[in-house]
């Protein structure tokens, strides 16, 4: 008798996936990441990176990156806690602090570990969180892996928001939101959402992934960009997207970062990033700041570029002052055929689907770079006006 493959029930369902046309598949790049890319053996322009001010394959940080990994070798062998913890590492942390303005801050190894690791020191049963509808996936893991009652409210309803605050008996209440949500390109209300935070005695934990290096004029997120500051505030940042390199950090009072230092386990429980990326890291931050306003202003101009040039008749382009700009185009299947349609003609815009957005708004999620350039969005606004010309049909 053979007995069955152990894995027969992923097969099955694997195959179902198939079947429903939900299988993912990764695309192949080689080369540099930029807009004009080599993806499947093909060259693509892309408009689908979050390396929104096109440091990612900077020179300067080409040369930064070389140099500390002569400096400091390539992996960092321990953990932060242990011998892990680089000069690079800490004088990274130094400069992040300073340059959004928080007393202190703390590196993680990526976003996804730095808002599991903030949420699960921070919260245990006793507490509740409130998130956002359309937060990031990582705030809404960490929230069930924290054990404490998650509410989600409305996207943006701050009234909403209020209303669950009041009702609340918790001992403590921790309010998260994404500063620019990751779909739409929108801003969280962060003035009005700070109002209610004290008010109800919460504190507030911003996800500036797609905020740091892009608003403010000094790019240094969306605490600039508001011009608020409070010590309630809890900010976290990605250093893969605008940033160009790779890993998170964590900044607030010193109270709060001593906290997580002692008990973060997805600080304490890894190996640290390579000191190197903190070189590159170094190195990137005045290209953010002082010298980044020109990428901040192509970036804008390109933004206005796209939402002047483009006059669809049933697809709408929902309003966002941000580089995510997301078409909306409602059916899964006519969202899937547009991004086909860009795909033959070489261009790479993602189809963006329930349940990673609300059912009967699936779109195209267009996100632009400072590294594009004015004929690339000609050439973007074209190819999408023939694919919904020809998929009216
Ligand atoms: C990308 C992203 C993250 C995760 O950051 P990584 O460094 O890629 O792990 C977290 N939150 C938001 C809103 C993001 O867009």
């Amino acid at each position: 008798m053979t007995a069955a493959s152990p894995w027969s029930g992923l097969r099955a369902e694997l195959d179902e996936r198939e079947a429903a046309g939900l299988t993912r598949r990764r695309r192949l790049v080689e080369g540099v990441q930029q807009p004009d890319l080599m993806v499947d053996g093909s060259p693509m322009l892309s408009f689908c990176s979050n390396d929104y001010l096109g440091l990612a394959s900077h020179p300067d940080l080409i040369a930064a990156l070389h140099l500390a990994s002569q400096q400091a070798g390539v992996g960092s062998g321990a953990s932060h806690l242990i011998t892990g913890h680089h000069r690079l590492h800490h004088e990274l942390e130094e400069a992040l602090a300073s340059f959004v303005g928080l007393p202190r801050a703390l590196m993680f190894s990526t976003g996804y570990m730095a808002n599991l690791g903030v949420v699960t020191a921070l919260m245990g049963r006793d507490d509740a969180i409130f998130a956002d509808r359309l937060n990031h996936a990582s705030l809404n893991d960490a929230a069930v892996l924290s054990r404490a009652t998650l509410h989600r409210f409305p996207h943006n309803d701050v009234d909403a928001l209020a209303g669950l605050l009041a009702a609340s008996k918790a001992k403590r209440k921790l309010v998260i939101v994404d500063a620019v949500f990751s779909m739409d390109g929108d801003l969280a209300p962060l003035p009005q959402l700070l109002e209610v935070c004290e008010r109800h005695d919460a504190w507030l934990m911003l996800d500036d992934a797609h905020g740091f290096g892009v608003l403010g004029s000094g790019g240094r997120g969306v605490l600039e960009h508001f011009g608020v500051s409070s010590p309630r505030i809890i900010y976290m940042a990605t250093l893969g997207k605008a940033a160009g390199v790779f890993g998170a950090f964590v900044a607030g009072e010193p109270e709060l970062i001593e906290y997580l230092l002692q008990k973060s386990r997805p600080y304490i429980y890894t190996t640290a990033m390579p000191p190197a990326l903190a070189g590159a890291l170094l190195a990137a931050l005045p290209l953010i700041g002082e010298h980044g306003s020109q990428r901040r202003q192509q970036l804008q101009s390109l933004i206005t570029a796209l939402r002047e040039g483009l006059h669809l008749q049933r697809w709408q382009l929902d309003p966002s002052s941000t580089p995510i700009q997301p078409l909306i185009i409602g059916s899964n299947d006519e969202a899937v055929a547009a991004s086909e349609h860009l795909r033959e003609r070489g261009v790479l815009v993602p189809a963006i689907r329930p349940p990673t957005v609300p059912q009967g708004t699936a779109r195209l999620r267009i996100s632009l770079s400072a590294a594009h350039r004015h004929e690339d969005i000609q050439h973007l606004i074209e190819v999408l006006h023939s694919a919904e010309k020809d998929l009216a049909a």
